[in-house]
């Protein structure tokens, strides 16, 4: 459904995975999207994506926990494209160890993408959603959020984004912006194909392994998890924020 008021998105790690498919969507949606990774040359693909949907698009190299970098993005988003109304915090890394052997530099680096990247991403955009009266703020979760072995520093990571968002909407909220997260659970993409490499199974073998739990019977994919984004995106969920959606085929426990 075409939005009523041209709008700009920027889509954090929209190089590829979730944030890629999430940056169409958006486009899909009606929004101009600015793409966001490490590598200005990665987001090419999803640039000609959006712009083949007829929206604004432009790539943006920066690095989400690197305040400067963070600035000088945003900045260069509102002189591009104009000034940011939705946020889509999904740039992430994954990383697994158990905590006998998990560096302080993993277990910083982890915290560093997600929990700093989200809000310096949030600070820096947030006075331009207050300028207009309206924004959108969404965060990505994951299931680990409510326990993950192996990933001390990621769970903890995700769980503290449920907190932040919570926070966050509160503070917002009387200024016309909500502030949501979507928690995916097992979705396919290269951040699930590195895990069966680190593993040294088939992608397939793991696939299969952690379908056995999903009730719906598949794993996701980009698309379902662009799908909840763009809910929490759109004009009409006005009265929903400070929310937690699972998106994973089924109860989270
Ligand atoms: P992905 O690895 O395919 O894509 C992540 C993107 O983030 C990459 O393009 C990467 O370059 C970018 N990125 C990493 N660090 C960055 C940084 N410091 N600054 C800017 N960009 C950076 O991963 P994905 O599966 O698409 O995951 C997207 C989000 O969804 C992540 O936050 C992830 O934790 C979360 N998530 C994924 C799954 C899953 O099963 N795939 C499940 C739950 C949550």
């Amino acid at each position: 459904m075409p939005q009523t008021v041209e709008r700009v998105a920027i889509v954090t790690g929209g190089a590829r995975g979730i944030g890629a498919a999430t940056a169409l969507r958006l486009a899909q949606d009606g929004y101009h999207v600015a793409v966001l990774d490490l590598d200005e040359r990665d987001c090419d693909e999803t640039v000609h994506s959006v712009r083949d949907v007829d929206r604004r698009s432009v790539a943006i190299a920066a690095d989400v926990s690197d305040e400067v970098s963070v600035t000088e993005a945003v900045e260069r988003v509102t002189a591009e494209l104009g000034p940011p109304a939705i946020l889509i915090n999904n740039a992430g890394v994954l990383h697994s160890s158990p905590l006998s052997l998990l560096s302080s530099g993993d277990w910083q680096r982890l915290i560093d993408v997600h929990l700093t990247g989200a809000f310096l991403m949030t600070r820096a955009v947030h006075s331009y959603m207050v300028e207009a009266g309206w924004g959108r703020i969404i965060t990505l979760s994951s299931t680990a959020a409510v326990g993950d072995r192996s990933r001390l520093h990621y769970a903890s990571a995700k769980a503290g984004l449920q907190g932040f968002t919570k926070a966050l909407a509160l503070e917002l909220g009387p200024h016309g912006i909500t502030v949501n997260c979507v928690a995916p659970g097992f979705t396919v993409t290269q951040m699930t194909r590195g895990v069966a490499d680190g593993l040294g199974v088939a992608f397939d073998e793991l696939a299969a392994e952690r379908v056995k739990s999903i009730a719906v019977g598949r794993a996701g994919t980009p698309q379902d998890i662009a799908h909840a984004i763009s809910f929490f995106a759109d004009e009409r969920s006005d009265f929903v924020s400070g929310q937690v959606l699972y998106v994973a085929g089924g109860p989270v426990v």
